[in-house]
């Protein structure tokens, strides 16, 4: 090909062309074919090409693709709104629509500030956060970030607001187990609020399930109801970061049902649109609305394609697609399943050290072969990397995770196929990914 003038993540490296995607599977314009074990960076939820969302885009494109908000609302942005108000828990009934995962984060943030205010407190400000996170890369989202590779740059001109352990239990800051752990991870929480004072705390923002900067890294029972009574003792909003884990991932809508926790804001994004649109979301409560509402009555945030005709369409018709499918209700036997064969290949592989995660958002961590210590591999080995690009020459689609504590649980992967994967194709996952972990231990253990 001529000289690219594209910036691409790697800007020394050779990436494939992409043809065209249907289903679970990619293919470039070399013919080759890959089974998205990834759903790209855990989006394309319901797989490429599906022909009612397709469809949908059409429609609303012969219609109108974009009306600015300030002059106009549509039939597809409210739809979209009250189906969401519809199927998630409580008393979260209102939509802010943006459309990036990390302008929803910052959005989540900017509303928290200003329900404060509303109420004529203008100390709180600040918004929590815990290590081992990520939210987004603008400068608001990364301030809230505990990942240090992604902030490292930039922290000049960041906020401290990651203070507090995550709820990494496969390697326990404190050394103990849960539930007999006392939850300390989560009560480190108040020990910082009262350091910091809660008249300068505005929220504490978490993802439920850690994705990128983790490998799904999942919180045992009790720990976000721990979390959330924390926050409600010192008058603290608390923010689920469901970018990822929203929109069904894990098995529900979001995934704090599953620990029967109530977010004040939500933030959603990826799977909103499953890839065939950007769009994302903050999702507020009744409560949080309130004073907004009989207050300065408008959000000061918004972007010029916020709640666009289009991207709104097609969110509502993948969240049609998922209702009309039971996609969704799938999820826990698929997941089950899967992570039986991985129990199996981890007998087999002793260099997979963990698996864990929620629904089909699944980690695998790697440490040094045949140790009970849980020794990660020595970095410049750059285990995660390899194990990636031999699974991508396999044709197999692999995200790349951890790396967000100080390099603590450098090696780590995600596996987040769409949720619509049929049995056969995890059958073929499985080969594909054992053929991989073949070719690692033979080539670099
Ligand atoms: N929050 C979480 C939990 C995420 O996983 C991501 C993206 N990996 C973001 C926020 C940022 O989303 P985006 O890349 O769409 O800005």
């Amino acid at each position: 090909m001529d000289q690219s003038f594209l910036i691409k993540p790697m800007l020394d490296a050779q990436y494939p062309i992409i043809d065209y995607g249907k289903g679970i599977y990619l293919y470039d314009t070399e013919g080759k074919k890959y089974l998205d074990a990834a759903s790209g960076a855990v989006t394309a939820n319901i797989g490429h090409g599906v022909e009612e969302i397709i469809e949908a885009m059409h429609e609303q494109a012969k219609r109108i693709s974009f009306v600015y908000r300030s002059q106009f609302t549509s039939e597809a942005a409210e739809k979209l709104a009250r189906k969401i108000a519809e199927n998630t828990t409580g008393d979260l009934n209102w939509c802010f629509f943006v459309n990036s995962g990390s302008e929803a984060t910052e959005t989540a943030m900017k509303i928290a500030i200003q329900y404060w205010q509303e109420k004529g407190i203008h100390t709180k400000t600040k918004v929590l956060s815990r290590w081992m996170s990520y939210h987004g890369i603008t400068l608001g989202a990364l301030s809230m970030s505990g990942h240090t590779g992604r902030r490292a740059r930039f922290v000049p001109l960041l906020e401290d607001f990651p203070v507090i352990h995550p709820p990494y239990c496969y390697r326990c800051p404190y050394n103990r187990e849960a539930p007999d752990c006392g939850y300390l991870c989560a009560n480190e929480l108040e020990t910082v609020i009262r350091r910091i004072g809660a008249q300068q705390i505005a929220a504490f923002i978490a993802e439920p399930v850690i994705g990128a900067a983790g490998g799904a890294v999942t919180p045992p029972k009790d720990y976000y109801k721990v979390i959330k009574e924390i926050c409600e003792r010192n008058g603290i909003l608390f923010i689920a970061d469901e970018v990822m884990t929203g929109f069904g991932r894990t098995g529900t809508m979001l995934a704090c049902e599953h620990w029967d926790v109530e977010p004040d804001i939500v933030a959603l994004g990826k799977g909103m649109g499953a890839g065939y649109a950007p769009i994302a979301a903050a999702l507020v409560s009744d409560k949080i609305m309130e004073p907004i509402l009989v207050g300065s009555k408008t959000i000061m945030s918004g972007h010029t394609l916020s709640a666009n005709p289009q991207s709104c369409a097609v969110s509502l018709a993948v969240l049609e697609y998922l209702e009309k499918n039971q996609i969704i209700q799938e999820v826990e036997s698929k997941s089950k399943y899967l992570r039986e064969k991985l129990e199996r290949l981890k007998e087999q592989f002793t260099f997979i050290g963990d698996i864990r995660g929620k629904g089909l958002l699944i980690g695998l961590e790697f440490i040094k072969k045949d140790t009970d210590k849980k020794e990660p591999f020595p970095r410049e080995l750059q285990a995660t990397q390899k194990i990636v690009a031999l699974a991508q020459d396999n044709g197999l689609l692999l995200y790349p995770a951890g790396a967000g504590m100080d390099g603590i649980n450098g090696d780590a992967i995600l596996l987040a196929p769409p949720l619509t994967i049929t049995t056969v194709e995890m059958d073929e996952l499985i080969t594909l990914l054992s053929q991989t972990f073949k070719q690692f231990e033979e080539e670099e253990l």
